[in-house]
């Protein structure tokens, strides 16, 4: 060791630490803050020139701690001479300098020469090793045994980390004698037990001195090697080793051992084995250049530094992305249909649609093409598809939320500048999957946002364009990652809101909502079994008939797609669960209820023996029998019902029509109210409205007021003036969604007509069209959802457009069958069929009602 051949000068500086005892042959940080030392840090280690002159003796100063008094405190007699091997200075949060000093050898004091402003000493170096070698009798003993609980101790740490594997040669290769002081800094000891292992001039002492320490520690190992074997479900940890920073010290090399606590943050070997991994890590050449640069700086840095974790995490991400780690493709396209199939009912176009995708990938061998994009409410299995593919490809599939996105550095990533940077979602995403051939699900294409930090959507361009992925370049990552080799499948409510170009690189497939058939057998086939398993029932313990889910989906949920109704579901398979719990807990606890009505005869009062019996004879009970779930089960666990009645009471009075309106959502039926009050002639409109709506409804008074004479539309005093001294009010009630489109022009005619005839328009008619101030109704879009929003409520008749009419044939047959469909050519038609036995423009009752 460096100790043995080295002289230190006989007059050293002194640097009195209470921050522990360094022993030779290992390294220690120490703090430096009182004036004293601080002098002999500016004075001697920054200005000194010679290694000579970067020995100090380090002084441990624990009989007073308070070392800031102008007195020197008395000195211990025997201190450690160590070389500065390194002088960090900091002014936050107040100057001072760290110090990281090498111990040597010891010395003893024999005069303090000056005090001020640091105290030098004239010295006596005590360990000159070389006078030990090969020690004879009691020496040689004490020091072999020394030797084989060094050893015992290091094999029973895991050797597989490297400072282990290295310690342990270590105790081979270096001169017995140095081993006390080693292996004392790196086993547990108290600054007591230090002090008096520095105070052990004598080899002989040493040994003695530290034997016990050493035997301490292996069983207080072994202790915890056994409480942890008799804990089985502990995972497997090390016991690792670790540079000592809690009490300051680094022995010999960075190595301290813990029995207590465990960590596996071991920097120093971390690094070595980062460093390793990143050459064994196949990534190209330029990723590779930027990380053996990274290494470097790695190495240089000080831990304390921030930029160190931030390095560190930067290299562990680029080592643990799959550059060029892949899954094999398996296509085989009729194994896919049948997947597809069992894993969806219904969506036959959306499933050939698909099919026909993944059959000109295979032929044309490449992701070239644009990319899929499902459009349709939430619910409608638009995810779940997207994992169907990636099963059927035999990829790995990943969901990217894209939602609430509005900064470029979700997708891109942060520069490596800011503290908190990290990557964007793609590059996230890969490193999760470990592969670079996913199928990614970008989730909600069109709830992309914008804001000030750049638009995602360019950045997704990128991701998505073929002509550039190949070399995405994260800000994070700063090397570009070939995204070539992803499979992009996106998801939308609606493409109003998806950006134009990016629109312009995907092919649409909608996905419409279900009708009340199909949504009974997705609940049957998929749902029911998937709750199931999920709560852990059986369809021994629960049933759910047909009928029950009718009315589940009838009276308590009323969507497009079928995620409340899975939701719902849940929650009777969750409330099914407590109950078989219960039952089964009764079983077990059966004979107990038999003991204490037994007891009950012999003196336990009455009451507490017939309960006791009327559990039992609950017992009697076959346990095998299903829980059916029934409409009294159905309202004792979902509630009264949300829908039922909701549209006949609506309708009770006159200004009051349903309309059909399409929203991302699906279809839906909205009621339109509108009520009259004393005014100027003032219209007001709330609910979620588009400026189209707005319109629409100013056409509607338009069309009705020159309408008025014709059928006898009057206001609130009976003049055809219809807003002669009247405000109108029209709501839109139900729903936070912007209903827009020109769709709600024949229902607002209809919902006003009520109100300026008296009438009631018929409770089970729903329509939608489009006005002319002539009257004309025009066509409209998003038939086939209205239509099924219709009937999902329970509607009867529909009114459309005449040029609609077309869109009927979309409908499914079993829908159609329930319906009744009103094709309206002008508002005469739609009047006509809206109201009960026709509109009464010249009926009695209406020219009564208009006198009075
Ligand atoms: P989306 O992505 O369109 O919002 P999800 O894919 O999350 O909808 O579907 C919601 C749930 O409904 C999932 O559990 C899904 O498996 C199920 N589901 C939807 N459509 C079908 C279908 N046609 N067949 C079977 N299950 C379906």
């Amino acid at each position: 060791m460096a100790s043995t051949a080295i002289q230190i000068p006989s007059r050293l500086p002194l640097l009195l630490t209470n921050e522990g005892v360094l022993l030779p042959g290992s390294s220690m940080r120490i703090s430096v803050e009182t004036s004293r030392n601080f002098q002999l840090v500016k004075s001697r280690l920054l200005k000194g020139t010679s290694v000579k002159s970067t020995i100090i003796g380090v002084i441990p100063n624990t009989r007073d701690p308070d070392s800031e008094s102008e007195e020197l405190p008395h000195l211990h007699r025997i201190g450690t001479a160590g070389i500065a091997v390194q002088v960090v200075g900091s002014n936050w949060p107040k100057p001072h300098y760290t110090l990281l000093i090498t111990g040597l050898c010891r010395f003893q004091i024999i005069e303090v020469l000056k005090e001020k402003p640091y105290p030098v000493a004239e010295v006596e170096q005590l360990d000159r090793l070389e006078q030990y070698t090969d020690g004879i009798g009691e020496l040689s003993d004490l020091s072999q045994e020394f030797y084989k609980y060094a050893i015992q101790l290091v094999e029973m740490l895991d050797m597989s980390v490297p400072v282990v594997a290295k310690l342990r040669s270590l105790l081979d290769s270096l001169p017995k004698e140095s081993l006390p002081d080693i292996l004392a800094s790196i086993i547990r000891t108290s600054t007591n037990e230090k002090l008096q292992i520095l105070d052990a001039v004598g080899l002989e002492e040493r040994f003695k001195k530290t034997i016990p320490l050493l035997v301490r520690q292996i069983e207080g190992l072994k202790l915890l090697q056994k409480t942890r074997k008799s804990k089985p479900n502990d995972e497997k940890r090390t016991v690792a080793i670790r540079p000592i920073r809690r009490n300051n010290q680094i022995p010999g090399r960075p190595l301290h051992l813990d029995a207590v606590e465990e960590d596996d943050d071991d920097d120093g070997d971390d690094i070595v084995m980062l460093e390793k991994k990143i050459k064994s890590t196949n990534m190209p050449e330029q990723a590779m250049k930027v990380c053996i640069k990274e290494i470097k700086r790695l190495k240089k840095m000080p831990q304390s530094m921030p930029e160190f974790a931030l390095t560190r995490n930067y290299l562990e991400l680029m080592v643990e992305l799959p550059w060029n780690k892949s899954t094999t493709d398996r296509l085989d396209l009729r194994a896919a249909r049948v997947l597809l199939d069992s894993d969806h009912y219904a969506m036959q176009k959306l499933k050939r649609r698909v099919l026909e995708y993944l059959a000109v990938r295979q032929l044309k061998n490449n992701l070239k093409g644009p990319i899929l994009c499902f459009v349709g409410p939430p619910g409608v299995g638009k995810t779940s598809v997207g994992r169907s593919i990636a099963k059927t490809v035999g990829r790995e599939f990943y969901r990217i939320a894209l939602g609430g996105v509005c900064d470029q550095s979700d997708i891109r990533g942060h520069r490596r500048t800011y503290v908190g940077s990290m990557p964007g979602r793609i590059i996230n995403g890969l490193r999760n999957v470990g592969v670079n051939n996913p199928v990614f699900l970008l989730d909600e294409v069109d709830k992309l946002g914008k804001s000030l930090q750049g638009d995602p959507a360019a950045a997704l361009l990128e991701v998505l364009d073929p002509e550039q992925n190949h070399s995405f370049t994260d800000h994070y990552l700063n090397v570009p990652f070939d995204l070539s080799q992803v499979l992009f499948i996106a998801t939308a409510n609606t493409t109003a809101t998806i950006p134009p170009a990016l629109l312009d690189r995907m092919e649409l497939i909608q996905v419409p909502g279900y009708i009340q058939e199909e949504k009974i057998e997705i609940a049957h086939r998929h749902l029911i079994p998937k709750q199931l398993e999920l709560h852990g029932l059986t369809p021994q313990q629960i049933q759910i008939p047909k009928e029950a889910t009718e009315g589940i989906i009838c009276r308590y949920t009323r969507e497009a797609g079928v995620r409340s109704l899975e939701r719902k579901i849940g929650a009777i398979c969750r409330a099914v669960a407590v109950k078989v719990a219960e039952g089964q807990h009764k079983i077990t606890n059966s004979s107990s209820a038999h003991v204490t009505a037994k007891e009950g005869k012999e003196g336990v009062p009455e009451e507490t023996k017939s309960e006791s019996i009327t559990d039992t004879t609950d017992l009697a009970m076959p346990p095998e029998m299903p829980i059916v779930i029934d409409r009294h089960a159905l309202k004792d666990i979902l509630g009264t019902p949300i829908y039922e009645m909701e549209v006949s009471q609506r309708l009770s009075q006159p200004g009051v029509a349903i309309g059909l309106a399409w929203t991302p959502l699906g279809g839906e039926i909205m009621f339109v109210e509108a009520s009259r009050m004393e005014g100027e002639g003032q219209l007001t409109l709330t609910g979620q409205l588009g400026d189209i709506m707005k319109e629409s409804a100013h056409l509607a008074i338009s069309w009705l007021r020159s309408n008025a004479k014709k059928y006898h539309f009057t206001n609130a005093v009976g003049s055809f003036d219809l807003l002669d001294n009247t405000d109108i009010h029209l709501h839109f009630p139900a729903g936070a969604v912007t209903k827009d489109g020109p769709s709600a022009g024949v229902t607002i005619v209809t919902c006003l007509a009520s109100l300026f005839s008296g009438h009631l328009v018929r409770s089970d008619v729903a329509m939608t069209g489009e006005i002319t101030l002539r009257g004309l109704v025009l066509p409209v879009g998003g038939i086939k959802d209205k239509v099924l929003a219709a009937h999902r409520a329970g509607l009867k008749r529909v009114i459309l457009p005449k040029r609609n009419e077309k869109d009927l044939d979309e409908i499914p047959a079993n829908v159609k069958e329930d319906l009744d469909f009103v094709t309206a050519f002008c508002l005469d038609d739609v009047l006509n069929a809206a109201f009960d036995g026709g509109f009464p423009a010249e009926s009695r009752h209406s020219i009564l009602n208009s006198k009075l």
